[in-house]
C-alpha cells in the first residue's frame, strides 16, 4: 500500500516547524527519519493530512556540552550518535545501545529524537535515557518546557509530547568514568530486543558504589529497576553477589507475551541479562 495523499512541508527553523504543526491542526504529524512513521503511513494505520519534515532544521541536530550536561539534538541520526566523541566520553551507554538499533541503513536515517518520541518500549533508547536520568526539552506554541525521562514515557507508544509540540533536544547528565553495558537479547542479529538491559556502574575501592539499571521491553513503558539499583550499592562486583542483587529485576514489570516470548520467560530473561549487564559494566565479565 502507499500512504494516503497529504501535504508536505520541510521548514528550516524550529518556529517555522511549530507554525506548520499548528496550521495543520490535529491532522499534522512530524516526520524525522521516517523509519517508524513511514511503515505506519504505508499501512494506513495513520493518515495525517500534513507531514512536517524536520530534516532541514539544523538547530535540531548535533551534540554539545552545557553546564555539565551533554545535549543531544532530536534530529541527530543514530549513525552520528555512535561516532560522536562527546557521547563516547560522557555517555557511552547511549552509543552502546544505539549500535544495536536495527541495521546500518536504518541507523543512517533514524534519529535519536524520533526513536524517543515514538515511545516504543521495545526500542533500545528509552530505557537508556531513563537509566541516565535524562531530561527532555520540548517546545510548543507556549514556549519550552522540560520533562524528566521518568515522566516522558506515558504508555505504549505514548509520550508526554502534545500534538503541537516538538522534542527539541535531550539533556543527559555526564557519567564520566562509569562502566557501562547494554545487554540485548534478540532472536536474530539486527532485530528488536526481546528484552534489553542498560547498566551503568560506578566503582569505588573495588566495590559497586552506585548503579543504574534500565529495562527494555518489560512493560508498556521502559522500566527503571530501582530495587536492583539499591541492592547493588556497596556490594562486591562478583557473580554471586551481583546475582543475588539482580534476582529482583522482574519485580513490578509487566512484559508482553507475544511471538518473541511469554511474559514469564521475559521475566526470567531480564534477571539473567541484568546480572550479565551489571558484571560487564563493572568490568568483571
Ligand atoms: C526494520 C526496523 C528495525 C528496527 N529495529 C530497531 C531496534 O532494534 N531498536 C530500536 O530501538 N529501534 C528500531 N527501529 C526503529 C528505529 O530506531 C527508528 O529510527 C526510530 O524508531 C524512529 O526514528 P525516526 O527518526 O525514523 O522517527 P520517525 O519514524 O520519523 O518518527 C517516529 C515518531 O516520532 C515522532 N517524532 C519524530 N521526531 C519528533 C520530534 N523531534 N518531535 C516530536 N515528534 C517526533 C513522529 O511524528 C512519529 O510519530 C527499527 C525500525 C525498523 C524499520
Amino acid at each position: 500500500m502507499i500512504p494516503a495523499s497529504l501535504d508536505y512541508v520541510a521548514p528550516t527553523s524550529i518556529p517555522d516547524a511549530l507554525s506548520a504543526l499548528a496550521n495543520g491542526g490535529d491532522e499534522a504529524k512530524v516526520i524525522a527519519g521516517g523509519q517508524s512513521l513511514m511503515p505506519v503511513l504505508r499501512l494506513r494505520l495513520a493518515y495525517p493530512t500534513t507531514l512536517v519534515d524536520l530534516r532541514n532544521v539544523a538547530d535540531l541536530r548535533g551534540v554539545r556540552e552545557d553546564n555539565g550536561d551533554l545535549v543531544i539534538g532530536a534530529m541527530t541520526r543514530h549513525c552520528d550518535v555512535i561516532t560522536n566523541g562527546l557521547i563516547a566520553q560522557h555517555a557511552p551507554l547511549i552509543a552502546a545501545a544505539t549500535k544495536t538499533v536495527a541495521d546500518p541503513a536504518i541507523r543512517h536515517r533514524g534519529t535519536f529524537g524520533g526513536a524517543l518520541s515514538h515511545a516504543d518500549p521495545a526500542g533500545d533508547l528509552p530505557a537508556v535515557t531513563l537509566a541516565l536520568d535524562a531530561t527532555f526539552v520540548v517546545e510548543g506554541p507556549g514556549g519550552r518546557r522540560t520533562v524528566p525521562a521518568s515522566e516522558f514515557f506515558v504508555d505504549y507508544l505514548q509520550s508526554a509530547l502534545a500534538p503541537d509540540e516538538l522534542l527539541v533536544e535531550v539533556r543527559v547528565p555526564k557519567l564520566t568514568g562509569w562502566g557501562v553495558h547494554y545487554e540485548k537479547f534478540q532472536r536474530v542479529a539486527q532485530a528488536w530486543a526481546i528484552v534489553g538491559v542498560a547498566a551503568a556502574v560506578r566503582m569505588e575501592n573495588g566495590a559497586i558504589a552506585e548503579a543504574r539499571v534500565g529495562l527494555t521491553n518489560m512493560g508498556p513503558t521502559p522500566v527503571r529497576a530501582a530495587a536492583v539499583e539499591a541492592a547493588l550499592a556497596g556490594i562486591a562486583a562478583e557473580p554471586g553477589a551481583v546475582g543475588a542483587a539482580t534476582a529482583a529485576t522482574a519485580e513490578g514489570t509487566r512484559p508482553p507475551s507475544d511471538l518473541g516470548g511469554a511474559a514469564d520467560y521475559r521475566q526470567h530473561l531480564a534477571q539473567v541479562l541484568a546480572r550479565r549487564a551489571v558484571l560487564a559494566a563493572a568490568g568483571s565479565e
